[in-house]
């Protein structure tokens, strides 16, 4: 691990900093940085650091603060109001207490904070206030759980680190471990930091670079340790890979794991460390014996499930495969919650019983989460997990903590916290496709789903554009012509691999070309057919095909257009095969029904997108005797229709659950082009 400090760096902090916020705070806010940016000490607001220092009250009178990492922070991009300021002394005597209750414990900290509106200062908060040191960092460093994840963990950290840190015994985070921390302390008062047995590393010192270098010192060592023990065992043959590729398995899989309402995203990752651990033989022991630090286990749960597939699983066997096996794990999980709450005879909520990491031999790690950043974190996090437990089996053999422990940080309300309340958002946990997502209404749609938490595959051939929605809406995005088969086919398999299912699309791409219905060329109208028909068909038959076999039910919704009821003088090779679009979304919805499959479609009239050009729309507006902006509110409300009127309208029926087989008109009313 590289000491990464650099002087010229922390006077530029001090300079973009120190004026306002004060040196110390600048500096804080620097190393804190370094800490975090780097996934083997911290992941996903993990860790947390402080600093005393001074600052004044409303009085302008000078008062003595700890500035400690607020919760919702993350290290690697920590701000200054990232650490809220709380006075110190009446901090400090809380150590007088004998038993602070947690609840107690965070109203104390907001009590004694200076801006009454800052974030909710960490847990380990006392830890840092009983502790004397001006700056003191903490993380969960991958090189140090594997040292203190260890039967010998003590005898193992007297021998790397001698008496430069105290041990603590596993206590879990809050006013207990405050308490103790500050006894070690005091009873070593030259040690460099603390060493918490399966949990990670405190490190202190006068000045930030102080306690940062002792920190990276610290993982070093355990980093070089675990080196010179690491055996790569070379493979003598590579294993064969799994029978069922992960397009094929994903969208099953998730079927399965979405019992009831509940819907899940999922994150698939591999690389030659975790095949190579997912494949090794003893992968069913190796990964049933707990996470690397507490705080993880509301991300990853405490175990994952691991999954062998085999080739007789292919086909309609799978499904009952990955029911029987989910089935086993749920069951596992509801004991631990029986056993856990007999012992502690308290009164819980349980948590869904499904796992959050899944193993396969072949395949590598999935992460199963209600968001697609909560999948990236649970296979983030066991990535990581992964690391130290191959370290921590050279080093001697990988422990981690008891069930009890783990269940009390499971169901520790300060941890249930962090997960944050539920999103509410109509759309949580699905994943949906947008074709022509570009620009215009297909831009609208992807806005519009992605505020109502849908996670997007958006599609479109401009590929500027694209990047730009797809990067201010951080989705995934494919730059392809849904002209080509091919290439629309292989994008549906994409969104498997990438989300793991699909829940809906929207098949919004077209073209709308002119020209006399008797003279119209063959290439031109086969040109409007592959675009407006046969692209749509495409698309909702692999996506079709793909939500069947995950059994989920699902949404197939249509951009089609007024043409379809009112076709127009000269618009025939647009018209055309917009009429034909609704034929074909009739008859996915009847042949979709039966599997919860809803296919409508919209019909929307004069909206001010690329579709036809300004000089198109003004010839139009001309030949009805109207200027460009009365052409567009000319309908029975008189106003005028926006990209976003029409994207609600999709989300009307992406939600309207009994509704299939329907064409909405969002077109302000035209009684000529009505369905009938
Ligand atoms: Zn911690």
């Amino acid at each position: 691990m590289e000491n990464r400090w650099s002087d010229a760096d922390a006077r530029e902090y001090v300079a973009r900093y120190g004026e306002r916020h004060g040196h110390d705070v600048a500096l804080r806010v620097y190393t804190s940085r370094l800490i975090g940016a780097d996934p083997a000490l911290v992941l996903h607001g993990g860790g947390n650091t402080s600093v005393k220092t001074e600052a004044r009250d409303e009085l302008g009178a000078p008062v003595h603060v700890l500035c400690v990492k607020g919760s919702g922070w993350d290290l690697g991009d920590l701000e200054p109001a990232g650490l809220p300021a709380l006075r110190l002394a009446p901090l400090q005597e809380l150590r007088a207490l004998d038993v602070l209750s947690d609840e107690a414990m965070v109203n104390a900290l907001r009590t004694r904070m200076l801006d009454a509106s800052g974030p909710n200062p960490s847990v380990e908060t006392l830890l840092h206030a009983f502790l004397p040191h001006r700056f003191i960092d903490h993380s969960h460093a991958d090189a140090i759980l594997s040292v203190v994840d260890q039967p010998e963990s003590v005898s193992l950290c007297r021998e790397l680190y001698g008496e430069r840190f105290a041990i603590v015994p596993y206590v879990m985070p809050g006013f207990a471990l405050a308490k103790l921390a500050a006894q070690l302390y005091e009873r070593s008062p030259t040690i460099h930091g603390l060493l918490l047995l399966q949990h990670g590393l405190f490190t202190f010192g006068d000045s930030a670079e102080e306690s940062y270098v002792r920190h990276v010192q610290a993982v070093d060592l355990a980093e070089q340790f675990a080196k010179k023990q690491r055996y790569w065992s070379a493979r003598t043959s590579v294993p064969p890979p799994a029978p069922i590729g992960y397009a094929e398995l994903a969208p099953v899989l998730r079927g399965c794991l979405g019992e009831g309402r509940r819907r899940y995203v999922l994150h698939h990752r591999t690389n030659p460390v975790i095949q190579e651990f997912v494949d090794d033989a003893a992968l069913g022991s190796l990964s049933q014996v707990g996470p690397a630090t507490p705080d993880h286990v509301i991300r990853t749960k405490r175990l994952p499930l691991v999954l062998d597939l085999k080739a007789e699983h292919r086909g309609h066997l799978l499904e009952g495969y990955l029911e029987e096996q989910l089935d086993s794990y749920r069951k596992d999980y509801r004991a631990y919650v029986q056993r856990q709450v007999q012992r502690k005879t308290a009164t819980i909520t349980p948590l869904d019983p499904d796992p959050r990491v899944v193993l396969i031999p072949g395949i590598g790690v999935i992460g199963v989460g209600a968001t697609e950043g909560a999948a990236r974190i649970a296979a983030d996090l066991y990535e990581h997990t992964i690391q130290v437990i191959r370290d921590a089996n050279a080093i001697g053999r990988y422990q981690a903590l008891g069930e009890d422990d783990l269940f009390d940080m499971e169901y520790w309300s300060l941890e249930q916290a962090k997960l944050g309340k539920k999103s509410g958002k109509p759309l949580e946990g699905h994943v949906v496709y947008v074709s022509g997502a570009a620009s215009g209404i297909g831009a609208a749609i992807a806005v519009r789903f992605a505020a109502a938490g849908a996670n997007l595959y958006l599609v479109d051939r401009s590929a500027e554009p694209l990047a730009a929605l797809a990067g201010q809406l951080d989705c995934a995005y494919r730059v392809i012509d849904v002209g080509d088969e091919a290439k629309v086919r292989a994008s549906i398999d994409e969104v498997l691999e990438i989300h793991g299912g699909l829940d809906g699309v929207i098949s919004n791409a077209g073209t709308a070309p002119q020209g006399p219905i008797d003279s119209v060329s063959t290439a031109d109208f086969e040109a409007s057919m592959r675009v407006n028909l046969y692209a749509h068909q495409w698309l909702a038959s692999a996506a079709s095909r793909a939500m069947k076999r995950q059994g989920l039910g699902g949404y197939l919704l249509f951009n089609a257009s007024k043409a379809a009821f009112n076709p127009g003088a000269g618009f025939g090779p647009y018209a055309i095969p917009k009429a034909a679009l609704i034929a074909l979304m009739k008859q996915y919805a009847l042949e979709g029904g039966e599997h919860g499959i809803r296919s409508n479609a919209i019909n929307a009239d004069r909206v001010r997108t690329g579709l036809l050009d300004e000089r198109q729309v003004a010839e139009r507006a001309r030949a009805r005797g109207l200027d460009t902006d009365a052409y567009y509110r000319a309908n029975l409300l008189q106003r005028e229709v926006s990209p976003e009127d029409v994207a609600e309208a999709f989300l009307t029926l992406a939600l309207a659950q009994s509704t299939t087989g329907s064409v909405l008109t969002v077109d302000g009313g035209n009684i000529a082009a009505s369905p009938r």
